[in-house]
């Protein structure tokens, strides 16, 4: 018998039917609203569930399935279904696990859309929650009820890149048949399988590295046949499906994500160690640095540790935006994951509408930068981060 595929055997073949259309080695983009019955003997075989097939758009498409029978593989789960974001993916499967009445418990630091949906969406419908702080096991088993059906969180979060014990809080969740949903899109299967933890939904803006050009928007849930099922149910309500094009570029992307995120590693790793090292950096955070909080914890979970560097410059909002205009190789931009390098200002971006008084009440401070270095070569990404911060020191500060 054969060992089993390693990832990134599986990140190309899985999914691909041996015999496509027309003998086409590539996935066929099947951009098809509808799929007709050849007559209505065939309808009736399908509709009592004797052939399967696709029916109509929202229900499937061959070229989505591509993408989450890819994810479903990587992640080591059952199934996995796709959507046509991140946040898509993400609402859709709490309203899968939840109904009024119920409680969730959410780790505060993740993703600020996922907290306001959990916060202020869910709350109109009877929906409870409590946050606890990140990575805090204590007060999660504190902030439980008999109403607690759900605990979501991220692994690693944005933009402290904290990871939880995974295996510790599905030991919490699991004998009080409470799911867990963690979101790991900044990890990847590459780094991360978090349903080999125990974890009941695994969640991944494919937006970032599984599609990995910052070309298309995507989401995809991984997780137990019964429950993608249920996620999967959901969708054909809410309609949030993944477009067959948009499919074909996940797909297409997921086939080198085992060589991408091995450079982001490296990059990441490197560009951490150096940032670290020069005195007009007042902190930096990167699970894989040994100074990082959840770096224990993150090293028994990862083999790797991703290209995002989250930093604090030795300087204020003023310097830190000399420092973004001084880099020559990555954009400013919103997003991670991609094959460019990104870099923004947490405070000008994600909490631009606070005061810096504000900011520095929910942990962030004006001079932090958070770089998701790219697929470029690691020692060109490192040298110019690191030439940049003569602006900082060079002007005068404000
Ligand atoms: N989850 C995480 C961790 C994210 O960083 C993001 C987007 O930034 C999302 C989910 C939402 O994904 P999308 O932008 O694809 O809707």
């Amino acid at each position: 018998m054969n060992p089993p595929l390693r990832p990134g055997t599986l990140a190309v073949h899985a999914g691909e039917p041996r015999t496509k259309a027309h003998h086409a080695l590539a996935t066929p983009i099947v951009q098809t609203a509808t799929y007709t019955f050849r007559d209505s003997a065939e309808l009736v075989a399908y509709m009592a569930g004797e052939t399967e097939r696709e029916e109509y758009g929202r229900y499937g498409n061959p070229t989505v399935r591509v993408v989450e029978e890819k994810v479903a593989a990587l992640e080591g789960a059952e199934d996995a279904v796709a959507f046509a974001s991140g946040m898509a993916a993400v609402t859709t499967a709490i309203l899968a696990l939840v109904r009024s009445g119920t409680h969730v418990v959410l780790f505060s630091d993740c993703y600020r859309r996922t907290r306001q949906f959990v916060t202020t969406v869910l709350d109109r419908f009877g929906v409870t929650h409590t946050l606890v702080a990140p990575g805090d096991l204590g007060a999660l088993e504190a902030a439980l009820r008999p109403e607690t059906k759900l605990v979501v969180s991220e692994a690693p979060t944005n933009p402290y890149q904290n990871v939880v014990d995974l295996a510790a809080l599905a030991a919490i969740a699991r004998p009080r048949r409470i799911r867990t949903l963690v979101d790991t899109t900044f990890a990847t299967p590459m780094n991360l399988r978090a349903c080999e933890h125990g974890i009941d939904l695994v969640v991944h803006s494919a937006t970032k590295y599984l599609g990995g050009h910052n070309d298309v928007l995507a989401g995809v849930v991984a997780g137990s046949a019964a429950l993608v099922s249920l996620v999967r149910d959901m969708r054909h309500v809410l309609g949030g499906v993944c477009d067959p094009h948009a499919a074909y570029l996940v797909a297409r992307g997921l086939k080198t994500l085992a060589l991408r995120v091995a450079r982001h590693n490296a990059t990441g790793l490197a560009l951490a160690r150096a940032l670290e090292a020069d005195a007009r950096v007042r902190r930096v955070w990167y699970p894989g640095l040994a100074s990082h909080p959840s770096h224990a914890v993150a090293a028994r979970y990862m083999s790797g540790f991703g290209g995002v560097v989250t930093f604090e410059l030795a300087t204020d909002l003023a310097g830190a935006r000399r420092y973004l205009d001084a880099l020559t190789l990555p954009r400013i931009a919103p997003s991670l994951g991609g094959v460019e390098s990104l870099v923004e200002s947490v405070a000008l971006m994600s909490y631009y509408e606070l005061s810096t008084e504000q900011r520095a009440a929910v942990g962030i401070t004006d001079a932090l930068i958070r770089y998701a270095a790219g697929v470029e070569d690691t020692e060109d990404v490192v040298s110019d981060a690191l030439a940049a911060l003569d602006s900082v020191a060079s002007a005068p500060r404000a």
